[in-house]
C-alpha cells in the first residue's frame, strides 16, 4: 500500500502532463486541423448555431469523416458508400482506447459503453435512431461485430459468438425489403440483448421483434418489393431443391413478389444472399427437417399467391385451377379439399349447428391473403424464437448486457397506411423516451442536485404520443372501439370518430376540418398528424382490417393440423379455442412499446444518431436541406445546447471517492469525514480547475470527458 503512496506525486505531475496534451489536442483540433476536418466533438464548435452545426457536419462528410460526437452521443452520416474504417486492425485501435483520443468512430462507442458496463457492472443499451434509410441497421451490425469479434474470448465460445453475427443475415432475409427509401429496409423492430460474463466475454444473446409488416407478403406498392427470402430462393435455391418446392426459377411468375415491378434491383445479388442464408442457417444449427419446413413454407406462400378464383352460377368463389392448391396442399401436408373448403368457405356456429356459407370472390381472395400473412409472420417469430435458443447461455452465473436496438425508422410516402402509422408512433415513442433521458433528466438532476443552470428549451413531443396512445381518447382507442364494435363499422366511421374526439387537437387534421388551403393537400379518407419528424398523411384506407388482422376459426383449426411441423407448432396455441377475441395490432403494439420502453430505462443509455445525408442513395451527396430538418427534428441542438451548457459526468460522493482514493494522501487509505469532502479534497489534490467541476448534493458533476479519462488514466497506473 505504501508503494502506491509513493508513486502520488510524479503522478499528479503526469496527470497534469496528460491534461495538458488533452487541451493541447482540443486546440489542435481548433487550429490546425478545423479547416479541413472540422470539429470532432460538437461541444467544442465556437458557435452553437444550426448554421455552423450542419457546416462542420458537412465538412467532414466531405472528407468522409462521418462520425461526430455531441459530448458522448455520436451523429453519424449515410455515406452510401464503402468506407475502410471498419476493419479488424480499426477494432483493435478502438479497444480500450478512452473516448476521446482518437477520431469519432461507432466502434469508439461500443467501447466506452462496453468499458463502462465492465467497470460499472451494470447494464446498458445503445439507442439507435434515424428515419428510413438514414444507416441505423448498418450502425447496429457494426457495433454487434465490434463485440463478437474484438472482445476477449476463450475458444469454446466462438460458436455463439459466430451464431450471433450470422443471426443478422438471416433476419434480415425475412424481415427485410427494398422500399423506395432503402433497399434494405427492416421491416420490423429489433431489440436484442449481447450478454458479457464477468470476464467480459460475449457469451449470449436474446432478441425481442416488434411488429412485422405482414401486409407486404402480400401486396407492394409500386417500387417496392416482398421479403428479400422470396427472391433469394427462387433465384439462388438449388434446382432440386425448386423442384421439389414446385417453385419455378422466375420472380415472374409469382404474383406475390411483383406488385411492385421492381423484382430485381441492382444493388441486391439474390443469388449470392442466398448462399449466405443458406450458410448462415447452418451455423445457428437448423436440422434437416427444419429446413425442409421453412423452404416449404415460403414456396407455399408463393403458390398461394397464384390460388385464383373464379366465380360460380350462384355468384361463388371457387377454384380456377387446382395446380397451386396441390402444391400448397402438399407443403403444408393439409388435404387438398379440407384447404380448399377453408378458402372458400367460412363455418358459422348458429345455436348447436355449424352451417357453412360460400364466399365470394373477393372473399376468398381475402382468406387467400390473410392466410399467406399469417403463416408468413408466424414463421418469423418462430425463426426468432429458434436463433434465440441458438443464442442462449447455458451458464447462470451474473451477466451484464448491453442492448441494441434497431428499429424502423420515421417514414413518409406518398400514401401512408396502418403501417406507417405504428411505425412513426413508434419512433414518436422512441423520441419521447430520448427526451425523458437526456433534456428532461438532466435539467431536472441539475435542479436536484442544487447546480445552476440555464434551463434550455426544447420541443416536448408527449403531446403526440398521448393523442395516439391516451388511455380511452389516443387514436388507438377510437380505433380499437371501432375495431370491436359490432355491426357497420368502416375504415370512414374510424374516420368520423377521430373527427368528433380529436378535431381541435393542435397536431391532428382531416380533410374536412382543414382550412381550404389544406383541404386541397389531402384527400376526403385522409387523416394528417403533425409528427416531432414533420407532418405525415394517412389514408385511412385497411385501418379496420389490417388491425383487427382476423383469420376465421377455421382456418386456425385447419392450420394446427398441418404436417408441416413449423406451421403446426405455429398454430398450436390454445388461442382458437379460446372464445376471446385476441387484442387488436394497435394494443398488441402498444404494450409491446410499453415494455420495451421500461427494458430501456432500466438501463443506462447511449445514442447513436443516423442522418440521411441524400434521398437517392448518392455516395458523397450532401443535401443541406435534407440534412438540416433531420437535425432540427431529432433535437441535436438542443442536446448539444444542454451537452455545452452541461456536465459529461457525474457520480455520487461516495463512488468517486472509493474508487479515487488511492489518488490522494488525504483520502488513502481511508477517509473519515463527510464524502463530499473527501471529493474536494481529492480533486484539489489531483489539480482539477474551478470551472471543471461542481459539487452537487450527492453527487460530483464533471464538466469534460477528458478530466475524468485523465483521472482514469492516472488509476489505472497506481493500481
Ligand atoms: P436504416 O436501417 O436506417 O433504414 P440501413 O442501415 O439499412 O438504414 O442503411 C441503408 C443503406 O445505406 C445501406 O444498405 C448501405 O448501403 C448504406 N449505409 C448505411 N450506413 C453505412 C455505412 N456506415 N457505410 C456505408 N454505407 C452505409
Ligand atoms: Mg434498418
Amino acid at each position: 500500500m505504501h508503494g502506491k503512496m509513493a508513486t502520488m506525486t510524479p503522478l499528479c505531475d503526469w496527470l497534469q502532463t496528460r491534461k495538458a496534451r488533452g487541451n493541447k489536442l482540443d486546440m489542435e483540433g481548433s487550429l490546425t486541423a478545423r479547416d479541413r476536418v472540422g470539429i470532432q466533438d460538437f461541444v467544442l464548435l465556437d458557435a452553437a448555431s444550426e448554421t455552423a452545426f450542419l457546416e462542420n457536419l458537412k465538412k467532414r462528410f466531405s472528407e468522409d469523416l462521418i462520425y461526430t460526437y455531441i459530448g458522448t452521443l455520436l451523429v453519424s452520416v449515410n455515406p452510401y458508400k464503402e468506407l475502410d474504417i471498419y476493419t479488424k486492425k480499426q477494432m483493435d485501435v478502438y479497444m480500450g482506447v478512452n473516448f476521446f483520443e482518437l477520431p469519432p468512430h461507432i466502434y469508439a462507442l461500443a467501447d466506452n459503453a462496453y468499458h463502462t458496463m465492465m467497470m460499472e457492472m451494470n447494464n446498458h443499451f445503445i439507442l439507435i435512431s434515424g428515419e428510413s434509410g438514414a444507416g441505423k441497421t448498418e450502425a447496429s451490425k457494426k457495433i454487434l461485430q465490434f463485440y463478437a469479434i474484438s472482445c476477449p474470448t476463450t475458444s469454446l465460445l466462438h460458436s455463439v459468438r459466430d451464431r450471433m453475427l450470422v443471426s443478422n443475415p438471416v433476419l434480415e432475409a425475412f424481415g427485410n425489403a427494398k422500399t423506395l427509401k432503402n433497399d434494405n429496409s427492416s421491416r420490423f423492430g429489433k431489440y436484442m440483448d449481447i450478454q458479457f460474463d464477468t470476464e467480459g466475454e460475449a457469451v449470449g444473446g436474446h432478441i425481442l421483434s416488434y411488429l412485422l409488416e405482414k401486409s407486404r407478403v402480400v401486396h407492394q406498392n409500386h417500387g417496392e418489393r416482398n421479403f428479400h427470402i422470396f427472391y433469394q430462393l427462387v433465384e439462388g435455391g438449388e434446382e432440386d431443391l425448386l423442384l421439389s418446392l414446385g417453385l419455378e426459377r422466375n420472380c415472374k411468375h409469382y404474383s406475390y413478389l411483383i406488385q411492385g415491378e421492381c423484382a430485381n434491383v441492382s444493388s441486391i445479388n439474390d443469388k449470392n444472399d442466398w448462399k449466405t442464408v443458406r450458410k448462415a442457417l447452418s451455423v445457428i444449427e437448423f436440422t434437416e427437417s427444419d429446413l425442409e419446413s421453412l423452404f416449404g413454407i415460403i414456396a407455399c406462400v408463393l403458390h398461394l399467391g397464384n390460388v385464383h378464383f373464379d366465380t360460380d352460377t350462384r355468384g361463388y368463389a371457387t377454384l380456377y385451377s387446382n395446380v397451386e392448391l396441390r402444391w400448397v396442399s402438399k407443403l403444408l401436408g393439409i388435404h387438398v379439399k379440407v384447404l380448399l373448403e377453408v378458402l372458400t368457405f367460412r363455418k358459422i356456429e348458429a345455436k348447436s349447428e355449424e352451417v357453412l356459407s360460400p364466399f365470394t370472390v373477393d372473399h376468398a381472395i381475402y382468406a387467400r391473403d390473410a392466410l399467406a400473412k399469417a403463416i408468413y409472420g408466424r414463421t418469423f417469430t418462430w425463426l426468432v424464437n429458434k436463433i434465440n435458443e441458438s443464442l442462449a447461455n447455458q451458464d447462470s452465473t451474473r451477466k451484464t448486457v448491453i442492448g441494441l436496438l434497431d428499429i424502423y425508422g420515421f417514414e413518409v410516402f406518398y400514401v401512408n397506411s396502418f403501417e406507417q402509422f405504428c411505425i412513426n408512433y413508434c419512433n414518436e415513442k422512441l423520441q419521447q423516451l430520448f427526451i425523458q433521458l437526456t433534456l428532461k433528466s438532466e435539467q431536472e438532476e441539475y435542479e436536484a442536485e442544487g447546480i445552476e443552470w440555464e434551463p434550455v428549451q426544447f420541443f416536448n413531443n408527449k403531446i403526440i404520443c398521448d393523442l395516439v396512445e391516451e388511455k380511452h381518447r389516443g387514436i388507438i382507442s377510437v380505433l380499437d372501439e371501432e375495431c370491436l364494435r359490432p355491426g357497420d363499422a368502416t375504415d370512414l366511421t374510424f374516420l368520423e370518430k377521430l373527427e368528433q374526439k380529436m378535431g381541435g387537437h393542435p397536431h391532428f387534421i382531416t380533410h374536412r376540418l382543414a382550412d381550404q388551403k389544406t383541404r386541397k393537400t389531402m384527400e376526403r379518407g385522409d387523416f394528417r398528424l403533425l409528427h416531432y419528424a414533420g407532418e405525415v398523411t394517412y389514408c385511412v384506407v385497411g385501418f379496420i382490417d389490417k388491425n383487427n388482422d382476423l383469420l376465421y376459426r377455421n382456418i386456425k383449426d385447419v392450420m394446427r393440423q398441418a404436417k408441416n411441423a413449423i406451421v403446426r407448432h405455429c398454430f398450436a396455441s390454445t388461442e382458437s379455442d379460446s372464445r376471446r377475441r385476441p387484442e387488436t395490432v394497435a394494443t398488441q403494439f402498444k404494450t409491446s412499446l410499453v415494455k420495451l420502453t421500461e427494458i430501456l430505462m432500466a438501463k443506462e443509455a447511449w445514442y447513436v444518431r443516423c442522418l440521411k445525408s441524400n434521398d437517392s442513395k448518392q455516395p458523397g451527396r450532401f443535401d443541406d436541406a435534407l440534412v438540416r430538418h433531420q437535425v432540427k427534428y431529432l433535437g441535436l441542438m438542443e442536446h448539444l445546447r444542454v451537452r455545452r451548457a452541461g456536465f459529461a459526468y457525474r457520480r455520487k460522493y461516495e463512488l468517486f471517492l472509493q474508487r479515487y482514493k488511492p489518488l490522494c494522501p488525504d483520502t488513502w487509505p481511508h477517509w473519515r469525514g463527510v464524502p463530499s469532502e473527501g471529493v474536494e479534497k481529492l480533486v484539489k489534490h489531483l489539480g482539477y480547475q474551478p470551472d471543471e467541476y461542481k459539487m452537487g448534493r450527492t453527487k460530483i458533476f464533471i464538466r469534460y470527458a477528458r478530466t475524468l479519462f485523465a483521472t482514469e488514466d492516472a488509476f489505472e497506473i497506481c493500481k
